[in-house]
C-alpha cells in the first residue's frame, strides 16, 4: 500500500459532507482507499471509511486519525464507486449507502472471530516420562499419553471429552511445560452439521446449451457485454444454467453472486449450491438475512478474503465484497422484495447491473414472468434474450384458472369462493391423485366488516384502510400497522345490528375447501399460519411428499416453488399484483405507459411528505412544490402534491409529489439541492423514492 500523508473519509453519520485527516507516521502504511479508521470527530470519536489517499489537503487545522479498523481496507474502489452512484442515482446521502454496504457487525467492529483453545504437546513426548508421571499424576500421564498420539493440534474441549478427563488435569501438564495451548479463531458456519451431497452438471438440452453458451462468451468477452435476461417457465432448467455457469467463472478464476428473493432461500436452494461446488467446503457462502452477528462477520470474512469464491442471498447480498466478480445471477428478477422500502431505496436487480457494469462482468436476470422494464430492455436490444421453453420433465404447466369474484359473489356463500368450473377442476385433481394449489393476495378470515344498514366500513384509526377479520383470533386487525380491535355486537355509526362480512380471507378458502372436498387434505399457508420457520417447511416438505392434496395460500406460496405433481393452480381474486406470464398484456402495458410517460419510458420519483400534523404536511408538501417548481427545467413532468393514496398511515398524514423524466441522475440531483435549501418543521418527514415500486 501506498504511503499516506492525508486521508478523506465518509463518517458512519449523515453529515452530508466528507472530512479530511491527517495520517500519523506509524499508520501510514496500513490505510488505504476503502479502509476503516477510527477518527476524532467533534469532542467525540468516530467510524469511517476511507474514499480517498491524498498528498495534500486544504482543509486548515487537520487531527490525526486515531486508529485503523482491521487489517486490510474492507471497500473496494469498485463498491466505493457504486456507492457513489447510488448516492446519487437514488438521492440519498452516501453515509445511508455505507449502511446498507457493510452490515453492521463490520462497520462497528465489535464482533470478533471465535476463538477456541487447542492443545498440542510442548516437544516430543518420550514414554518413560509418561511412566515417571504417571506414578505421581496418573490422570495427568494419561492425559500426556493421549496428547502423544495426536498428530495435529486439537481443541481441548475434545481432547477432554474423549478422555474424560479434567480441566485442571490439562493446566497441570501445561504448567509442568509439557503441553501448550493455543487461541485459535474457529468459523462458525450454520451450515457445519449439514453433509452436501456432491452433485455434478446436467447434460443440457439443446435451449440451455444454447443460453449457457450466451453466457460463457460474455464471460470471454467481460469488456463488451450486456445483461442477459433468461426468461424460462418454473422448472425449465434455469437453476441448472445457474449452476453452470457459476462453474465457467470459477473455470476463469473468477467469483460469482447468486441473488434470490428471500423467500426461495429454502434449505433446497443452498443444498443445490453447496451440492454442486461441494469440493471445496467454504467455497459456497450464505447470507442469510437471521444470520447471528457471529455468523454474519465470519460469512462475510469468508468472502472477503477470498476463501469463499460465491455468494448467495437476498437483496444485500449485491453488496458481496468478492474479489474478481465475474458473474451475478439475480434470480426471479421481476420479484419486487428486490426493491428496499427504506433509504437507500435501491432496486437490488438494477444496483445489480450497474455493479456489473463497474466490475465488467456478465449480470443474468432470470424469471418465468419479467418484470416489464426487463422485457422492455430485452426488446430494444439493451439486454440480450435467451428463452427456455419447456419444463425439463415435460409435464404440462400447470392449468391457471382465475375466477372473477365481482361476478361469483353474487352467487351463493360456497359458490362464491369456487366457481363451478374451479370445483370440478379439483375434483379431478383429486380423483387422479394430482395436486392443486390455491392462493389468494390476501391474508385473514374475511376482508372487512361493513353495515348494511348504513354502510360504514369499520377503518384502522392510524391507517386509511379496512380493518381485517381473523376468525382465529377473533379480532379486527390492521395489516398496515398492526393495530388490533375487539368485534363490535353492532355498527358504531349507526347503532343497527346489520354487520356483514364482505370480502375473504386463504382462513375462509381453506374452511370453504375443506368442507368441499372432505376427504382431501388441505392445508393453509400464509404469513398468519406460518409464523415459526420449522412450520413453513414442514408445510412445503408434507406437500412435496404429497401428503397434502390441496395448498392454500397467498402470494407466498407462488413464490419460486416448483412441484411437479401439481398441476392445477386457481388464482382466486386475482388483483394486478399478479405477475401472470402474459406478453399479450405486455404489449398493451407498454403502450401504455408510453403514452402516459411512465416507467420504464421515464423514470419517475416519488417525494413522500408526512406528519401527524395533517396541515403542516399538507403546507410543507405545497411549499415542497413550489420550490421544485423554480428548481426544475419544463422537461421534467412535476405533479401536484397531492393527499397519497393511502392518506394516513400509522397516524400519520402523507402528501405525494410524482415528478417523471429521462434524465434521472440529473433530477436526483435537483430534488436533492430543493430539499437541502428547505427548512421543515420538525415533525414533517420527507422521504424520496426513485423507481418507486408503491405509489401507495
Ligand atoms: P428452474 O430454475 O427454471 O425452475 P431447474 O433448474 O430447477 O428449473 O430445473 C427443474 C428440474 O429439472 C430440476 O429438478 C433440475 O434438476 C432438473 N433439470 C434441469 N436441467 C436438466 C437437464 N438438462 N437434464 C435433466 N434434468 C434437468
Ligand atoms: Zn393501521
Amino acid at each position: 500500500m501506498a504511503k499516506a500523508n492525508y486521508i478523506r473519509v465518509i463518517i458512519d453519520r449523515a453529515i452530508y459532507r466528507e472530512l479530511d485527516y491527517l495520517v500519523p507516521e506509524a499508520l501510514s502504511e496500513r490505510v488505504g482507499v476503502g479502509s476503516r479508521v477510527r477518527v476524532p470527530f467533534r469532542e467525540k470519536s468516530a467510524l469511517a471509511t476511507v474514499v480517498a489517499v491524498l498528498d495534500h489537503s486544504e482543509a486548515k487545522g487537520l487531527r490525526p486519525v486515531e486508529a485503523v479498523v482491521g487489517d486490510a481496507p474492507t471497500l473496494s474502489e469498485e463498491l466505493l464507486e457504486l456507492a457513489r452512484w447510488i448516492s446519487a442515482y437514488y438521492c440519498c446521502p452516501i453515509e445511508a449507502v455505507m449502511r446498507s454496504l457493510l452490515p453492521q457487525v463490520i462497520r462497528r467492529a465489535e464482533v470478533g472471530w471465535k476463538k477456541q483453545l487447542f492443545v498440542q504437546p510442548a516437544g516430543k513426548i518420550d514414554s518413560e516420562e509418561v511412566e515417571k508421571l504417571r506414578r505421581r499424576a496418573p490422570r495427568q500421564a494419561e492425559l500426556l499419553e493421549a496428547l502423544s498420539r495426536l498428530e495435529t493440534p486439537i481443541r481441548a474441549a475434545d481432547l477432554l471429552r474423549q478422555t474424560s478427563l479434567d480441566n485442571q488435569t490439562l493446566r497441570a501438564l501445561v504448567k509442568r511445560g509439557l503441553a501448550e495451548l493455543r487461541e485459535e479463531a474457529v468459523v462458525r458456519d450454520p451450515h457445519a452439521d449439514e453433509q452436501f451431497v456432491a452433485t455434478s452438471n446436467l447434460v443440457l438440452n439443446p435451449e440451455q446449451l444454447l443460453a449457457l453458451k450466451e453466457i460463457t462468451q460474455a464471460l470471454d468477452l467481460p469488456e463488451s457485454t450486456r445483461p442477459i435476461l433468461l426468461h424460462g417457465v418454473t422448472g425449465s432448467g434455469k437453476t441448472e444454467i445457474y449452476l453452470q455457469a457459476i462453474r465457467a467463472a470459477l473455470e476463469r478464476g473468477r467469483s460469482a453472486i447468486v441473488l434470490v428473493p428471500e423467500i426461495s432461500l429454502t434449505p433446497q436452494t443452498v443444498e443445490r449450491f453447496k451440492g454442486r461446488f461441494a469440493e471445496a467446503q467454504d467455497a459456497v457462502a450464505v447470507l442469510h438475512s437471521h444470520l447471528s452477528q457471529g455468523e454474519r462477520h465470519d460469512e462475510w470474512h469468508k468472502i472477503h478474503s477470498g476463501r469463499a469464491r460465491i455468494a448467495i442471498g437476498p437483496r444485500s447480498a449485491v453488496f458481496a465484497p468478492l474479489k474478481n466478480l465475474g458473474l451475478i445471477v439475480v434470480d426471479e428478477e421481476h420479484e419486487n422484495t428486490y426493491k428496499q422500502e427504506e433509504a437507500p431505496r435501491y432496486h437490488a436487480r438494477d444496483v445489480a447491473v450497474v455493479r456489473a457494469k463497474i466490475e465488467k462482468c456478465v449480470v443474468i436476470l432470470g424469471s418465468a414472468t419479467p418484470s416489464l422494464e426487463s422485457y422492455h430492455n430485452a426488446t430494444t436490444g439493451k439486454y440480450r434474450l435467451a428463452t427456455l421453453t419447456q419444463r425439463i420433465d415435460e409435464k404440462q404447466m400447470p392449468l391457471m384458472r382465475i375466477v372473477d369474484l365481482r361476478q361469483e359473489r353474487r352467487k351463493e356463500k360456497a359458490a362464491a369462493i369456487l366457481s363451478e368450473k374451479l370445483r370440478a377442476a379439483i375434483a379431478d385433481r383429486l380423483e387422479k391423485s394430482e395436486q392443486t394449489i390455491l392462493f389468494l393476495n390476501r391474508r385473514g378470515f374475511s376482508t372487512s366488516l361493513l353495515c348494511s344498514n348504513c354502510g360504514e366500513a369499520r377503518d384502522c384509526p392510524n391507517c386509511s384502510v379496512a380493518l381485517t377479520f381473523h376468525r382465529h383470533m377473533a379480532r379486527l386487525s390492521c395489516h398496515l400497522c398492526g393495530h388490533i380491535a375487539a368485534v363490535p355486537k353492532k355498527c358504531p355509526a349507526c347503532g343497527k345490528d346489520a354487520l356483514i362480512y364482505a370480502g375473504f380471507g386463504t382462513e375462509k378458502v381453506e374452511s370453504t375447501v375443506s368442507h368441499i372436498f372432505p376427504k382431501a387434505t388441505v392445508r393453509r399457508m400464509d404469513a398468519d399460519s406460518m409464523t415459526r420457520k420449522e412450520a413453513y417447511r414442514e408445510t412445503l416438505r408434507s406437500f412435496r411428499t404429497g401428503k397434502i392434496d390441496i395448498l392454500v395460500g397467498t402470494q407466498m406460496i407462488a413464490k419460486g416453488l416448483h412441484f411437479p405433481n401439481v398441476t392445477l393452480v386457481g388464482i382466486i381474486n386475482a388483483d394486478l399484483s399478479l405477475h401472470l406470464p402474459d406478453f399479450g398484456y405486455f404489449q398493451q402495458e407498454l403502450e401504455f405507459r408510453e403514452r402516459c410517460d411512465f416507467p420504464p419510458f421515464k423514470h419517475a420519483i416519488l417525494i413522500t411528505v408526512r406528519s401527524a400534523h395533517e396541515g403542516r404536511a399538507k403546507l410543507s408538501a405545497e411549499t415542497l412544490k413550489r420550490r421544485l417548481k423554480e428548481a426544475l427545467p419544463e422537461e421534467f413532468l412535476l405533479g401536484d402534491a397531492t393527499p397519497a393514496p393511502l392518506e394516513k398511515l400509522q397516524g400519520q398524514f402523507r402528501f405525494h409529489i410524482l415528478i417523471r423524466g429521462e434524465a434521472i441522475m440529473r433530477l436526483s440531483r435537483l430534488v436533492r439541492e430543493a430539499l437541502d435549501k428547505l427548512p421543515f418543521p420538525e415533525d414533517v418527514t420527507v422521504t424520496v423514492d426513485v423507481d418507486p415500486y408503491q405509489l401507495l
